[in-house]
């Protein structure tokens, strides 16, 4: 079986957010490999509230040196409007990537604001899956996102962190009604997941770290969650790799 992570961030440096604890991404690298995760998904913060442009470019160089492990999202600010639209069409036909990741939160947008519409039209044309940052209202709750999801049914959409602590009740529920959501596992109780594979299937569910933020070890902490709820090898399998394979189309 293939084990990929959905959700890991390149830590920058520089420009970086000070309230994270992180790990370089050497040291990153080296945490997947030894806990046998075979690719992970990779973007940066710097491109939701910075110069995304260099931050995507940096992202490039870092996923080329490691092509077989790193699948990278590109991100943009949807408040550049032209420019921002342009740097999607940069990321997939220049840059080679694979999928996008949204922040409403940290970008200061409602995930379901009509602004979004051109973005997200111009993501399903390139047949590839958004990763969206949900839990903290009023910017990204579950049900905002699976409003998008009635509006774009042919949009991928990857709810990352399932509704945080609070509303992976919601999270479930907008995954119930909208075949085109998985629900991603980071940062969400173990008890949340374990309710969401028997309502939505385990199909429907993506193992992802959030890693490093919370420091070297948070992978394996995320990924044992999923582990130790006995959910059978098959339904492991798939959510640990095999769902968010097919998603990418790998
Ligand atoms: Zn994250």
């Amino acid at each position: 079986m293939m084990i990929i992570d959905a959700h890991c961030h390149y830590f920058e440096t520089e420009g970086g957010l000070d309230f994270v604890k992180g790990a370089s991404f050497e040291e990153h690298v080296q945490d997947m490999e030894s806990a046998n995760i075979d690719k992970f998904i990779l973007f940066t913060l710097n491109g939701l509230f910075g110069d995304y442009r260099r931050a995507n470019d940096n992202l490039a160089v870092i996923a080329s040196r490691y092509p077989d492990m790193v699948i990278p999202f590109g991100t943009f600010n949807p408040w550049y409007g032209q420019d921002a639209l342009d740097e999607i069409d940069r990321c997939m036909n220049v840059l080679g990537f694979r999928g996008f990741k949204l922040h409403p939160w940290m970008t200061g947008f409602p995930i379901n604001s009509e602004m979004l519409n051109p973005f997200l039209e111009k993501i399903m044309s390139y047949d590839v899956p958004v990763l969206i940052h949900s839990g903290t209202p009023p910017w990204s709750e579950p049900l905002q996102i699976g409003e998008v999801a009635r509006r774009f049914p042919e949009l991928r959409i990857v709810m990352a962190h399932m509704g945080i602590i609070d509303l992976w009740k919601e999270a479930i529920d907008a995954a119930k009604s909208n075949k085109n959501i998985w629900l991603e596992t980071s940062g969400v109780p173990g008890s949340a997941i374990k309710i969401a594979v028997e309502e939505v299937g385990p199909e429907r569910i993506v193992f992802g770290s959030d890693s490093p933020y919370g420091g070297q070890g948070g992978h394996l902490f995320q990924m044992n969650k999923i582990r130790f709820l006995d959910l059978g090898t098959t339904a492991t399998e798939l959510i640990l790799g095999g769902n968010i394979q097919r998603i990418l189309g790998i």
